[in-house]
């Protein structure tokens, strides 16, 4: 156990206006009853190895133990070849009362120095030394600052227990706090709990010394419990702050709690404005008594007028006595036009009406279509994509071109078609043929895929023509690319077009939107799971029996992606688009052909655009998940979009943590309400989302604070058979 705590600093001082020589002082503070001579052994040859030797040792011991100490310096062996070893140094032992006050000093060898060290010099250096050394700062960075529990924003703040790590830095620190509080000093009331260990050095080393009382410390929470909390205001109690900027707890525990304020000790303070309650250590820097303290101040911003939020970090809340790091913090978002992808209306009005998207029930791994659906014969044969395809061949189809490499199979007809419109006779390749294509050729390639999503097969392309076709200039035609965000892209696009040749290789997309990858828990598993749960089963009235039947069918039907059979409805009528879509252009829903998959693609787009947005410093108005924050969707998007078939996208396009208001108190109460107006009006359209609502709910993948759960299920059950069984099937599965 390391028993001894050491300080090696300069030690300058003016006398009589007059600066004397700096002199290199190691100070040895005996962190326990006894100076242990092998103890002191090591650390003096390791001070000797690093640093030389100092000008001045000074030991300090409690002073029942200064004979002792003194004695053993005279006749241990070990100590004399310390000592030997220390020749050219004046070599002090310092002894301390009960008040942390020097008893007597005495010169062990060398001859005292007029003005040497005192233990007035080395509180306050030593404790800030330990302070810089453990880090006594929790440091934000570009992506996150914290919010205290004032509420007010801050880049780094004081954590008391992050310094306390080490047993003889802790007894330096307790030894420290002793010239505030009075031996007669029985009781103290902490802000933390990290100052147990500090009260517990202050009572080992008071057990030393006759007449000084034993600290009983209670904890009582800072801000937290400072309102229930009593505090005697006697003189045998004192209140101990592990740190303060301001001394406002203080200020607090003398008007409101009538403490006296020399009751009041703060360990550490850190502020502009010197304080009038004792302070055991101010770390701020001070040339003469702490020239390694804190030159800057942490940067403290009130929340509305915040310069770390305005540059898109996050503010994590810190919460309770220990300042941890709060939970998630949830915003609702309200979406609107303005966080629609860029061109996402104008391609809508291209493809809204040509079946182009359709939802897959296949999982990642099967040869089945996966949840964001192309349907690349649709899109083929959509008048739009074609003018659009023309134009692109028209511009980037090169005289020299010879081979087409079709990406997959899904990509030959498109790969045939670009090969029809070429004058001269241009042969496809099969992506497992591109051996075939002459090692020497440079003639001009195309690589043409019908629909990309990551755009590792057009990579994987790149790098195999790398070495089979070196000279060949590369044009990449991609059909319909679908994003994740911006970035994603231009990083493909980066490269793919990267070559040694004379100029940058060229990708051509025809359209492009901005989506999800496609992942396997969605909705619709959910929603097979729970129609096929025996328990659930049960409750399927006889005259359900068969819609609830070719539902499930329906949905197991991987091979098959659905267009307009996506959402569950009331009875007989499908869910259906109002004249009036934000995100389309006006004349659309009017026209024939628009799907259900039309509109929940649009909603994706929007949801993941805002996604997107979270990993770009920009302050756009975001989507965010991570450890510290959660943007909820605002339950008055329900309102704002009240066409039952978009209110369905919106279930059905978010992931669960975005629906999740069991934490929420007022989004719960506002989304629970809109529930049962929905159940209320389940006959009419006002009211078409409301089986997509229950199965939701039932599902767990829109979460509700229990007592508005039961606020909803409570409502009078309409007489609607398929509303009847789902109510029942979430007071079975909730209540
Ligand atoms: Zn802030």
């Amino acid at each position: 156990m390391k028993s001894l705590f050491t300080l090696r600093f300069d030690l300058q001082r003016v006398v009589g206006g007059v600066e004397d020589s700096t002199r290199d002082v190691l100070m040895v503070f005996v962190a326990c009853s006894d100076l242990d001579p092998e103890a002191f052994a090591s650390i003096i040859e390791a001070e000797i190895d690093t640093s030389l030797v100092p000008d001045e040792v000074a030991i300090i011991v409690r002073e029942p133990s200064f004979d002792t100490t003194m004695k053993q310096f005279n006749t241990h062996s070990l100590h004399s070849s310390t000592l030997g070893r220390l020749s050219k140094s004046a070599i002090i032992l310092i002894g301390y009362d009960c008040n942390g006050a020097e008893s007597r000093r005495k010169c062990i060898a060398g001859i005292m120095p007029s003005h040497a060290m005192t233990i007035d010099d080395v509180r306050r250096r030593g404790i800030t030394y330990i302070f810089n050394e453990r880090r006594g700062f929790v440091e934000a960075n570009a992506t996150y600052h914290f919010e205290n529990p004032s509420g007010r924003h801050t880049e780094r703040f004081i954590r008391l227990s992050n310094i306390l790590a080490c047993g003889a830095e802790i007894a330096f620190i307790g030894f420290c706090c002793l010239p505030h509080i009075a031996p007669t000093v029985t009781k103290a009331y902490l802000d933390t709990p990290s100052l147990y260990a500090v009260v517990a050095a202050m009572n080992e080393q008071r057990r030393s010394f006759e007449g000084a009382g034993w600290i009983l410390a209670d904890n009582f929470s800072s801000y937290v419990g400072f309102d229930q909390y009593e505090f005697d205001s006697g003189k045998a109690a004192v209140v101990l702050i592990s740190a303060s900027s301001s001394g406002s707890l203080a200020t607090r525990l003398v008007t409101e709690k009538s403490v006296e304020a020399q009751q009041v000790v703060h360990l550490l303070y850190l502020g502009r404005k010197p304080i009038t309650t004792p302070v055991v250590c101010d770390l701020l820097k001070d040339d003469e008594t702490n020239p390694a303290g804190i030159t800057t101040l942490p940067l403290v911003n009130e929340a509305e007028n915040c310069s770390m939020c305005m540059s898109g970090s996050h503010a994590i809340k810190l919460q309770g006595d220990q300042f941890e790091f709060a939970g998630p913090q949830q915003d609702a978002l309200l979406v609107g036009l303005a966080d629609a992808p860029k061109g996402l209306l104008q391609l809508m009005g291209r493809y809204a009406c040509d079946q182009v998207f359709e939802i897959g029930l296949g999982s990642s791994g099967l040869k089945t279509p996966r949840l964001f659906n192309i349907n690349v014969t649709n899109l083929l044969a959509s008048k739009a994509f074609e003018e659009k395809l023309a134009y692109a061949i028209r511009q980037s189809v090169p005289a020299s071109l010879s081979q087409i490499i079709a990406a997959d199979e899904q990509s030959l007809p498109l790969a045939a078609h670009v090969a029809a419109q070429c004058a001269k006779h241009v042969s496809v390749v099969a992506r497992d043929q591109i051996d075939t294509i002459p090692n020497d050729t440079t003639d001009a390639i195309f690589i043409v895929a019908s629909v990309i999503e990551s755009g590792r097969t057009l990579l994987d392309i790149s790098r195999d023509l790398r070495s089979i076709a070196p000279a060949a200039p590369l044009i990449y035609l991609v059909g319909m690319a679908k994003t994740t965000g911006e970035p994603k892209r231009e990083q493909l696009n980066k490269s793919l077009v990267q070559t040694h040749n004379f100029f940058p290789y060229e990708l051509v997309t025809v359209d492009q939107i901005v989506l999800p990858a496609s992942y396997d828990d969605h909705s619709w598993v959910a929603e097979l799971q729970l129609l096929i749960d025996p328990d659930i089963q049960d409750l399927i009235p006889s005259e359900l029996e068969q819609v609830v039947q070719l539902r499930i069918d329906r949905l197991r039907l991987r091979s098959q992606p659905m267009g307009d059979d996506l959402f569950l409805p009331n009875a007989g009528v499908p869910l259906r688009l109002q004249p009036g879509f934000v995100f389309w252009p006006s004349s659309l829903p009017a026209k024939v052909g628009h799907q259900q998959a039309d509109v929940y693609f649009t909603i994706a787009s929007v949801l993941q655009r805002l996604r997107a947005n979270a990993f770009e410093l920009s302050g756009k108005r975001r989507i965010v998940s991570n450890w510290f924050q959660q943007t909820i969707l605002a339950p008055g998007n329900f309102g704002r979009f009240n066409d039952d078939v978009i209110q369905a996208s919106l279930l059905r396009a978010t992931y669960p943590y975005e629906l999740n208001f069991a934490d929420t108190t007022d989004e719960s109460y506002e989304l629970g309400r809109l529930l049962r107006r929905v159940i209320a009006a389940c006959e009419s359209s006002r009211g078409g989302a409301a089986s997509e609502f229950l199965i939701a709910l039932a599902s767990r993948r829109l979460q509700l604070c229990r007592k508005d759960i039961e606020q909803v299920l409570a409502i009078k059950t309409p007489d609607v058979p398929m509303v009847r069984f789902l109510l029942e099937t979430c007071r079975r599965r909730l209540l």
